[in-house]
């Protein structure tokens, strides 16, 4: 079955054909570790875990690079104001280091509780500056750079096709990027390869290199960093899509230029998560954290369902309300798939003529650019179909669970607060006790107010059970 994305670098959905048969070399734009991630980065990389599990599904093994920006990522992208991560060490009177794996190690954590799984391989670019000196060599020999006020930089107009990724004109793309003009670029859109002990004598990390001591520009880590782990031809390429424009722009730039041919076959970018139409920074501090909607009561995997139901190539507004309408779905649909574990009957047998169809509906789904709103309806679909028993239920529902990874067939436990949950349980109990001494009117009473609060029951010769509505 054929397997298409949207590809930013041609405008178009296109089939996915592998570099190898088998195997899907994968780079993703990972964090710039001076904070914690904002649920809209954590959007980015939902994204892009779905991707993989989708390719996976149709078995091929994805070898992941995400690398960890832990020097040189400027206030600006496009080389103004400070070293983001200086301003987090000065802001936490830490140093840089203690900084860097504290943030690293919380981005860990929250990838872990959005069950995304990790790359292969995720470099830190402190680690790697040999492989981005040895990098900017080859653009040097390959004549696209030029040194000024002690600077290494990238000449663009040295690079044919410089807008390609981003579709726009010059103009357009100098429009559009808020450069704080540098006297010293030829033109505006250059960008530093290297910076020497010039505009920024009082940085922290520096290095030795064939240009005198410096530290590495950020784009350059990606490409160096991608290139040694994953070779000279990528498959896919990865990010937000802020950064089309000017990071991705310039990668392409970068590693072309230096390799000489085409580097990457496939670009996707995830579109932003929104909160109040307004764009989430992390730099002015003011975002939300997963942490933060775990204080608030909602299991990080409802965030995940949440960011599921939309479109990524469709910004993403985000409310608590919102939020509480996931919580309150992703329990009723557990709901159902726990009724349906709670009731296989040791005689049942799988029919694979029926369960086939499904899969495939399923997958043809998926392999259309990540279309999970369809998918789902194939899920509910399957758990409303009377034709099909509860093994062959739980069969689809567990394999379509490899790529929405909600675990959808653990219990529930989890997804309201537990405040919440004891609540319930304890009008449930006062209910029954009301009904077990004929007090139908107290009785129905509790069940008015438990549907005011979201809660539908409903009593069998088994017990009473409940469902969020
Ligand atoms: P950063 O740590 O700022 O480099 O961003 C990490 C990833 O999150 C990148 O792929 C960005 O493109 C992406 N990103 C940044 N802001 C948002 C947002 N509001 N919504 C979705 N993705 C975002
Ligand atoms: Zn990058």
């Amino acid at each position: 079955m054929s397997l298409k994305f949207y590809n930013t670098l041609s405008k178009k959905e296109e089939e996915f054909i592998s570099i190898e048969d088998s195997n899907v070399k994968l780079y993703t734009c990972g964090p710039t570790v001076y904070n914690f991630a904002h649920i809209g980065n954590l959007r980015t990389y939902i994204f892009e875990d779905v991707l993989k599990r989708v390719l996976e599904y149709n078995g091929y093994e994805v070898n992941h690079v995400m690398n960890i920006t832990d020097v040189g990522h400027l206030q600006s992208d496009a080389d103004d104001g400070e070293d983001k991560m200086e301003l987090g060490a000065k802001r936490e009177n830490k140093s840089v280091l203690e900084i860097a794996r504290f943030y690293e190690n919380a981005f860990v954590s929250d990838l872990k509780k959005l069950n995304i799984k990790l790359p292969n391989k995720m470099p830190r670019a402190t680690e790697h500056i040999d492989s981005m000196i040895k990098l900017i060599k080859r653009l040097e020999q390959n004549g696209y750079t030029y040194m000024a006020n002690n600077n290494v930089y990238f000449s663009i107009d040295k690079f044919k096709d410089y807008y390609k990724l981003a579709n726009l004109t010059m103009d357009e793309l100098q429009a559009g990027s808020r450069i704080e003009v540098d006297e010293f670029k030829k033109n505006p859109l250059d960008f530093v390869l290297w910076f020497g002990n010039s505009k920024y004598e009082n940085h922290i990390l520096k290095w030795d290199s064939p240009w005198g001591v410096g530290f590495p520009g950020w784009h350059i880590e990606c490409s160096a960093m991608a290139i040694e782990y994953l070779g000279e031809n990528l498959d896919i390429h990865c990010g937000g899509i802020d950064h089309i424009p000017v990071h991705h722009t310039n990668e392409i730039a970068q590693s072309e230029g230096a390799l000489g041919h085409k580097w990457v076959n496939y670009w996707m970018h995830g579109e932003f998560l929104v909160v109040d139409n307004g764009k989430m920074s992390k730099s002015n501090g003011d975002f939300l954290t997963l942490n933060k909607l775990i204080k608030d009561g909602f299991d990080p995997l409802v965030y995940r369902y949440y960011v599921l139901q939309s479109k990524y190539r469709k910004p993403l507004s985000f409310s608590y309300n919102r939020l509480r309408d996931s919580s309150k779905s992703l329990y009723s649909l557990k709901s159902k798939i726990s009724n349906i574990l709670n009731n296989i009957d040791n005689n049942l047998s799988i029919d694979i003529n029926k369960v086939i169809p499904y899969k495939n509906k399923f997958k043809h789904h998926i392999n259309n650019d990540l279309n999970l709103s369809n998918a789902f309806t194939v899920l509910f679909d399957v758990i409303k179909d009377n034709d099909l028993n509860n093994l062959e239920k739980k069969a689809l529902l567990e394999d379509f669970d490899t790529v929405f990874s909600l675990n959808l067939l653990e219990s529930n436990s989890t997804i309201l607060s537990d405040e919440k949950l004891n609540y319930i349980e304890y009008l449930i109990k006062q209910r029954n006790e009301y009904r077990k001494n004929k007090e139908w009117e107290k009785s129905d009473n509790i069940r008015e107010l438990l549907l005011n609060e979201g809660v539908k029951i409903e009593d069998s010769r088994n017990g009473t059970t409940w469902t969020m509505i």
